[in-house]
């Protein structure tokens, strides 16, 4: 469906989960207080399939599975399985920091999986842990390796922080390079606790990039929904990405929403206004054919206006105008 600044949205990323194995500096720091949600908070499957149906009604036809940890929600595949058999759906991936990917890999390639990108921000252990305060690095290189096997396309996600890992990059970009593997550098979006934190700007990094790699050239093609510009270095069988929320405007091309795991869909990641789908899924209040029929027509109905007011761009650039306070482990990145 074409929204308001005519820009195509056939994408949602959907959250299934706000639980997660890691605790991310910039997501969800050890420590943080935790409030669990009853599951009853949380969209059943059952529900989210209703959800998704609606929106292929309204063109998302490519959905991308997200949490917090979306391998921390009981048979994350089986729910896969059934987003992929519903007709109009082209594509699911998926995003994880890859801790429990290995041991799920068969059955995500049985459920159809299409891609997976991985949260990868440093090579080193002891690094690992102090960014994500588990001690489980060895388990994310066996995700990454047991993915690769398996043919499904892969994808890295870095993000990195001043002082803490941010003399990684080209180790990280030959990682991919041994593995023909796409790697994005993020830059830290002030969002939950990224606010305030200090963000290793994507310009910087490429101008660094320049110096090691001169023959560097953008890369325009095609590599997926995403935001991320990329960059193909000679002799390299895979391309360098950047997601430059800051340094780098991409609002003209945002083709996405969102629904968090607790069924609000939110049409900006940047501002706090939600449009509320659980009242709708919940409503039972007809013989269950009435029911399903009317919810259907609700739910289309209410993400049409989720897409018609996403709003023209973000302002991350001006931290004083950011309505949304969940931390990002709330929303799915
Ligand atoms: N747990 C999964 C993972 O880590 O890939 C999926 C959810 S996580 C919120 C999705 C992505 O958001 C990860 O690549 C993570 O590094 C990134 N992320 C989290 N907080 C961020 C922030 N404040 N700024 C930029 N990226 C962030
Ligand atoms: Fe968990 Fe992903 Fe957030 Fe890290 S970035 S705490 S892995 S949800």
């Amino acid at each position: 469906m074409i929204d308001k600044y005519n820009r195509n949205i056939d994408y949602m990323r959907m959250s299934i989960t706000d639980l997660c194995n890691l605790r991310c500096r910039y997501c969800m720091p050890d420590g943080m207080r935790v409030q669990k949600l009853p599951m009853a908070e949380i969209l059943t499957y059952e529900e989210l399939i209703e959800v998704a149906k609606a929106a292929v009604e309204c063109g998302i036809t490519k959905f991308k599975i997200t949490g917090g940890e979306p391998l921390a929600r009981k048979n994350c595949p089986g729910f896969i399985k059934m987003l992929k058999e519903i007709s109009g759906v082209q594509q699911v991936t998926m995003t994880t920091n890859g801790a429990a990917l290995e041991e799920n890999l068969p059955m995500l390639m049985d459920a159809g999986l299409d891609a997976v990108n991985i949260s990868l921000d440093t090579l080193k252990a002891d690094v690992f842990s102090e960014i994500t305060g588990r001690n489980c690095h060895a388990e994310v290189i066996r995700g990454i390796e047991a993915a690769i096997d398996s043919g499904v396309k892969v994808k890295l996600n870095t993000v990195l922080q001043r002082g803490v890992n941010d003399g990684e990059w080209n180790d990280i970009i030959l990682f991919a390079k041994k593995y023909n593997i796409d790697v994005r550098f993020i830059e830290i979006m002030p969002i939950g606790y990224g606010r305030g934190m200090e963000v290793v700007s994507n310009d910087f990094l490429r101008k660094e990039l320049l110096k090691i790699y001169p023959d560097m050239k953008d890369d325009t093609s095609i590599h997926g929904n995403g935001p991320a510009r990329y960059v193909k270095i000679p002799g390299f069988n895979c391309s360098i990405g950047f997601i430059s929320a800051i340094h780098g405007k991409f609002c003209g091309e945002c083709n996405r929403i969102r629904l968090t795991a607790t069924g609000k869909l939110k049409p900006c990641l940047c501002y706090g206004e939600t449009i509320d789908v659980k009242k709708i899924v919940r409503d039972n209040d007809r013989t269950e054919k009435q029911a399903i029929y009317k919810r259907h027509q609700r739910l289309v109905g209410v993400i049409h206006e989720a897409i018609l007011s996403k709003p023209k761009e973000h302002c991350f650039e001006n931290i004083t105008k950011i309505t949304e306070m969940k931390k990002m482990v709330e929303i799915g990145g």
